[in-house]
Order: C-alpha cells, then sequence, then structure tokens
C-alpha cells in the first residue's frame, strides 16, 4: 500500500482557525475576536494588531511571502492583489516583516476595472475590502509562493456592495433574526442564533490539456462551440459512479488533500452522468463559509488540473448531447442549540414548528419563483435549464408522497392526523439485513426538492458562485417568517392562530408543489395553467432583480438597495452581450480560419481522386457523391459564415445594453446555431486526419 496519509494531522494546517487562534492570541484578545465573530461589532485598531501579528507570524512560519485581501468582486470568481509583507529596511537595511492591524481590516482595490453596472459612476470610484472575521484567514500556495489569504467584503467608498459577499452577510443577518422570532414563538428560549447552512455539490469536466489546447472554444468560451457527437455518449449510463480512471483518481486524491489543508471538508467523490464528468462533494457549513469554501474547491480544481496534464471545465455545458454541470445548494437552517428547523422528525403532521417552516417557505418560493430563478442564472446555464437533463427552467417544489400527503389533509380537512411511515425494505435476501426505508423517494427532475432534512435547489450552474441562489433563499425565507411571526406574536390564541395561517399558506401557494417529472412536456403545459413563469434564458430572468417586489423584499432587510439592484440587473446584461460576443467570435475565428480551411484541402484531395479514378477509366460515384456533399456544406457554413459576422457586427456596435444583450440572444444565438449545424456535418465527412483540432470523442474519452 502507499504512503499511509494522516488526514486528521494535515486537515485544516493552512487555516489560521479558532484553534490556531487560541493557541497564539493572548486569553483577552482571543475573547475579543470570538465575540465579534458570534455577535457582530469591531474589534478595536490595538486588538486587530495584536491578530494580524499573529496573523503574519504563523502565516511566514508556513513560507508566506504575501498576503492579500481575497474577494468576490460581481465577475463570479475571486480577486485578489498581493502584497509582500516588506516593511521598510531600517538604516543599516535591515528589513522586517511587518502586518499591522489596519491593513487586516481594511484594504483599498483600484475599484474602477471591475464590474459595478452602473453605480462606480454614481457613486465613487473608489473600493474598499473589509476583513470577515466570520471566515478563516488561509494560505495558498501558488506559483508566485504562499500567500495569506484574508476573506473579505469588497464595497464602494459610500457602502454600496461591489461584491458577493457583503449581501451574503446581510441576508444571513436576516434570516437568522427572523428565524429566532419563529423559534421563540414555540418556546424555544435558549436558541440565541439561527444560521443558515449550505453544501453545494460541485460537477466538473476533466479533459486532456494538451487537447484542450488545440481548441479555441474551450481555451476563450471554456465550451465546445463546435462539435458533432462521438459514436457513444452516456447512454450506457456506465460512467456515472463507474470505477475511477488512473489519471483521474490521482488528480481526486491530489484535490482531496489540498482541500482537507485548506479545511475544506471534501468529502463525496464520484464519476457523473456524461463520460469525463465527476462530481466533489464537501459536508456541509454555514453559508459565508460554504461559498467561500466552493471558491476554493474551483480554484484548486483547476489549478491541481493542470499539474495533472488535465484541464478542468466547469463551464455548465461544455459538450452538446450529454449532461451539462450543475451545482446543487443544499440548504437549512439551524439554531445554535442544534436543531434543524427543516427537520421533520418521525411524525412531520405533529411537528407544528416543521409545518409552519415548510408553509413558510412554499410561500416564499411562490411569490419569488422568479427571483429564485434568476439566482441560478448565467450564461452557460442557460444551455442546461430546460433542456431535458437539468430541472426544468420553471421553479416548483417536490416535498415527496409523506409530506405531500400531509400538506394534503392540512389544505382539506385542516388538520393532519395521519403520516405515512417509511416502513422496512425487504431485501429479499436471508443473508442481507432488512434496512429502514425514507418515508419518501427520491426525485431527481425536481429544481427545488426536499431531500429529508433539507431543501437542494437544483437549478444553480457549476461554474457560477454559489452566493445569489443563497441570498435569495435566505431573504426570501426571511421574509416569509417575518409576515408569519408579524401576525403570531400579536394572537391572543397561538395555536389557533399558527393553525389558521399554516392552512392559509398551504391553500395559497400549492399550486408550486410538483411531485412529478419535472422532464415532461405536460409539466411546461401543466405549470403555464397554474400560472407559474417558466423564464427561459438569463437576461429574460434578470428583470426580476428590479420588480417592485424584488426591491421591497431586499430593501426591508437591507441586503440590497435599488441602485445596488439596478445595477446588477444591467451586469448580467452586460456579461450576456460580453460572453456571447466571445463566443461568436470563436466560431468565426475557427470557421474560417481552421475548419473551412481544412474542409477545402479535403475537397482539393478528393477531386483530385475522382480525376485519378476517372483517368484510371472507372466512375468514382463513391468519390463524386463524397465531393459534392462536402462542397454543398461548405457552401452552407460560408454562407452562415457571412451572416454570424454581419450580425456580431450589428450587435457588437449596439448602445443599449439591455436591447443590446436581447439583440444577442435572438439574433447572435441563432446565427451561431446555424453556422454550427453545416460545420458539425462536415466534421463527419471529413477525414480523421484532416480535421483541425480534436473531436468529442477524442475529448471525452481519452482523458
Ligand atoms: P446527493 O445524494 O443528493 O447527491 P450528496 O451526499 O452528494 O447527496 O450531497 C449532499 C450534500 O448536502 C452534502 O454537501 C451534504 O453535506 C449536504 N447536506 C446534508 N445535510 C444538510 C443540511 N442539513 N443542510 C445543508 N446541507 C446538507
Ligand atoms: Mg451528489
Amino acid at each position: 500500500m502507499s504512503e499511509v496519509l494522516n488526514v486528521e494531522a494535515i486537515f485544516g494546517e493552512n487555516v489560521f482557525n479558532l484553534g490556531t487562534m487560541r493557541e497564539r492570541l493572548p486569553k483577552n484578545v482571543y475573547k475579543e475576536v470570538k465575540k465579534v465573530m458570534d455577535q457582530g461589532g469591531e474589534l478595536s485598531l490595538a486588538t486587530a494588531d495584536i491578530v494580524a501579528k499573529a496573523m503574519k507570524d504563523w502565516a511566514v512560519e508556513h513560507g508566506a511571502t504575501h498576503y492579500t485581501h481575497w474577494f468576490q468582486p460581481l465577475t463570479g470568481i475571486t480577486a485578489e492583489k498581493h502584497d509582500s509583507f516588506i516593511g521598510h529596511p531600517d538604516e543599516n537595511g535591515r528589513m522586517l516583516m511587518e502586518f499591522s492591524g489596519k491593513e487586516l481590516i481594511k484594504g483599498e482595490p483600484d475599484a474602477s476595472s471591475f464590474p459595478s453596472g452602473g453605480l462606480r459612476a454614481t457613486f465613487e470610484a473608489r473600493g474598499y475590502t473589509a476583513w470577515d472575521i466570520t471566515s478563516p484567514a488561509f494560505l495558498k500556495e501558488d506559483a508566485t509562493g504562499v500567500i495569506l489569504c484574508i476573506p473579505t467584503a469588497f464595497c464602494s467608498y459610500t457602502g454600496e456592495a461591489l461584491d458577493k459577499k457583503t449581501p451574503l452577510l446581510r441576508s444571513m443577518e436576516a434570516i437568522g433574526e427572523q428565524a429566532l422570532r419563529i423559534v421563540k414563538l414555540f418556546g424555544n428560549t435558549r436558541a440565541t442564533k439561527v444560521t443558515a447552512s449550505v453544501g453545494p455539490e460541485q460537477e466538473y469536466f476533466l479533459v486532456d490539456r494538451q487537447k484542450y489546447l488545440k481548441r479555441e472554444d474551450l481555451i476563450f468560451a471554456g465550451r465546445t462551440l463546435f462539435g458533432a457527437p462521438a459514436p457513444k455518449g452516456q447512454e450506457l449510463e456506465d460512467h456515472y459512479f463507474g470505477v475511477i480512471r488512473e489519471r483521474v483518481g490521482a488528480f481526486m486524491k491530489d484535490l482531496n488533500i489540498e482541500l482537507w489543508k485548506l479545511g475544506v471538508t471534501a468529502k463525496t467523490q464520484h464519476n457523473e452522468a456524461a463520460p469525463a464528468q465527476h462530481e466533489l462533494a464537501p459536508i456541509y457549513e454555514t453559508a459565508n463559509i460554504a461559498v467561500d469554501h466552493n471558491q476554493i474547491i474551483m480554484e484548486t480544481m483547476k489549478k491541481l488540473a493542470e499539474r495533472h496534464g488535465l484541464r478542468c471545465l466547469l463551464n455548465e455545458k461544455p459538450f452538446a448531447g450529454v449532461n451539462g454541470s450543475g451545482k446543487h445548494n443544499n440548504w437549512s437552517i439551524t439554531t445554535d442549540d442544534g436543531m434543524n428547523m427543516l427537520d421533520p422528525g418521525e411524525t412531520p403532521n405533529e411537528n407544528i414548528q416543521f409545518l409552519l417552516v415548510l408553509a413558510c417557505i412554499l410561500k416564499a418560493v411562490d411569490i419569488h419563483a422568479d427571483l429564485l430563478r434568476q439566482s441560478a442564472a448565467d450564461v452557460g446555464n442557460d444551455h442546461r435549464l430546460g433542456a431535458n437533463e437539468a430541472p426544468p427552467a420553471i421553479i416548483s417544489v417536490f416535498l415527496g408522497e409523506q409530506l405531500e400527503d400531509v400538506v394534503r389533509q392540512l389544505i382539506e380537512t385542516g388538520e393532519a392526523k395521519s403520516c405515512l411511515l417509511g416502513g422496512k425494505l425487504m431485501t429479499g435476501v436471508s443473508t442481507l439485513p432488512d434496512l429502514p426505508k425514507d418515508a419518501t423517494d427520491r426525485n431527481r427532475t425536481s429544481p427545488f426538492a426536499f431531500t429529508g432534512n433539507k431543501f437542494e435547489f437544483r437549478m444553480v450552474g457549476s461554474a457560477d458562485s454559489v452566493a445569489s441562489p443563497n441570498i435569495t433563499l435566505n431573504a426570501i425565507v426571511a421574509e416569509a417568517f417575518c409576515e408569519a411571526a408579524d401576525i403570531l406574536e400579536k394572537a391572543d390564541d397561538f395555536d389557533m392562530a399558527v393553525h389558521d395561517l399554516i392552512k392559509q399558506y398551504l391553500t395559497e401557494h400549492h399550486r408550486i408543489i410538483f411531485n412529478g417529472n419535472g422532464y415532461s412536456e405536460e409539466w411546461v403545459k401543466e405549470a403555464e395553467r397554474r400560472g407559474l413563469p417558466n423564464i427561459k434564458s438569463m437576461i429574460e430572468a434578470a428583470g426580476a432583480l428590479t420588480t417592485e417586489r424584488t426591491v421591497k423584499l431586499f430593501e426591508r432587510f437591507h441586503i440590497f438597495t435599488k441602485a445596488e439592484l439596478e445595477s446588477r440587473e444591467e451586469i448580467e446584461y452586460e456579461t450576456y452581450a460580453k460572453s456571447i460576443n466571445i463566443e461568436a467570435l470563436t466560431m468565426i475565428d475557427m470557421a474560417s480560419k481552421q475548419i473551412i480551411p481544412a474542409v477545402i484541402k479535403y475537397s482539393q484531395k478528393l477531386a483530385k481522386t475522382v480525376l485519378d479514378v476517372k483517368a484510371a477509366g472507372v466512375e468514382p460515384v463513391v468519390q463524386a457523391d463524397l465531393l459534392s456533399r462536402v462542397n454543398s456544406k461548405l457552401t452552407e457554413m460560408k454562407e452562415a459564415l457571412e451572416v454570424l459576422q454581419r450580425e456580431e457586427a450589428a450587435a457588437f456596435a449596439m448602445e443599449d445594453v439591455k436591447a443590446q444583450a436581447f439583440r444577442y440572444k435572438d439574433v447572435v444565438v441563432p446565427a451561431m446555431e446555424a453556422l454550427r449545424a453545416p460545420a458539425d456535418e462536415l466534421e463527419m465527412l471529413v477525414d480523421k486526419a484532416d480535421w483541425p483540432f480534436p473531436t468529442y470523442g477524442d475529448l471525452m474519452f481519452e482523458v
């Protein structure tokens, strides 16, 4: 066996976590830090200085030369600017490494080159990063050396959030406060804090790096823009949970080690449905840390793939015709005395607090379905949602038989007298144990599924930050809790009032519940009958950010101002337009400089063959037929290329960013599809040796 790995010893070794702080900080300083972490507030500068010094000493002992305020601008990924610990040399030329409390707490990166959706013009160019004390600092090693990363929030001079962390933290406070009101109503006096927890499952593809480098579409767009299907796809279902290949396994092993050192609880790994697709799931944790850790997971995957001669594709749809990648966002809310508010217990029909929580969530999801859909929108995800593999673009909630039955009883009679129990699973083999059975089977097609003691929001895209979905979930559920608590806190007869409220919410919002097959055409029709929104694209979803309902929701809980929401909507259009433009230009480049020249060369060869065969006195039937087919597809391709060139230029020249985004979606994207079709057909006709880049088969099956 290989060398024994002491996972317990390495876990968190690159994190300045509570344990390290307790060891390295004076007792009173440690206490102050812990207090601010738990209850909020600010560290005094004197304390911050002590923490900074301890952090620096620890980092330097581990080889660090630089620190960075690590933040999450609206690009969806992370940003970092490295500063070394180098201080002023003294008169003897001696230098001491330094790091002050001020530098720990606050940074001033130039904000002008990050997306701000007009906020900058309205407010200030200057941006500030502020230490998020609730997320531990960590060490990251890249080619530049070891860097101390300090998780920070990123705001404008006047306090507008320019990032994904600030609103997330605000939303966590909102749900925490409102959820606490609910548990108090049910007599829980011990709980002082309620936190949202998140476990995001990360899907990804791995391809060979050398082959990746031969494909401009993968390099520039992160997904293939051309490509005929390989003879084999995922139809045999032999990849899902299949044996992990050597090279991929070696990558996963290193990935786990690196993540464990960073305190990320990498737990589950397996092959996913599509060839070359895999998944990693960590153990759930506080929403804020889960979001940071998900960013670390994505970064580490990309970095380690390179070391293994691989390339990690996080795009939602790298390959047409096989499954794309998503991120199942598992979400629950827990009190600090250990109660998961989404745990129904053995007999949910008797668990009134759970039923109220459930009714509130159904109400929230129904009212804000458009916003929730929006929170999972990104460019790549447009190819996934509603495309018969991932959840449809329609938001609905899966509850499972047991809860659906309870909800039905409550709506019909106002009372749920019974509930379906799990029972035993009979294996029918005397040497196998009979297993206790869950009361509900799984459902794979629902975008928002109750899975035992959490909700699993499955729409989220694989490349996207999970901040937005969790900001939205926290906010909409906080609102529903707030409205319920407003009523119940005033009620004379609490039992009666809560009973009525549950019935009312369930009756008003049960249209959002759907337990059937979300992939079916019937569901699309049924959802329309029920009046549920079916928002097919990222830019159609963007408007949900600034409806009156949304603005009211976010302003009420001080999560976003109207101006912040407007800026975020604008960034959606901008991002979409720019991304599609890159894709269109990439296709134009590949078509004109690679595919068309290759096809011309191939047809030359064919033409020569036709003449040679004829000269030999034989009729070149097959050769001539192939030549004429290749030629006609080539003509089609050239025409489609010209259309795309024209339409790209026209869209690019537009000024109004929203109109421009729609122009890209309605005109440029179809023009891209029209160019791809003949190119993919040509790929099937042209000699493989003459095709200018690796095919789907090369990319997905030869990792
Ligand atoms: P699945 O069978 O749904 O693929 P996985 O084990 O791959 O399940 O992932 C489930 C995810 O849900 C894990 O990240 C897990 O930690 C997380 N999870 C489990 N319980 C909770 C909870 N109460 N709240 C939030 N996330 C949870
Ligand atoms: Mg999973």
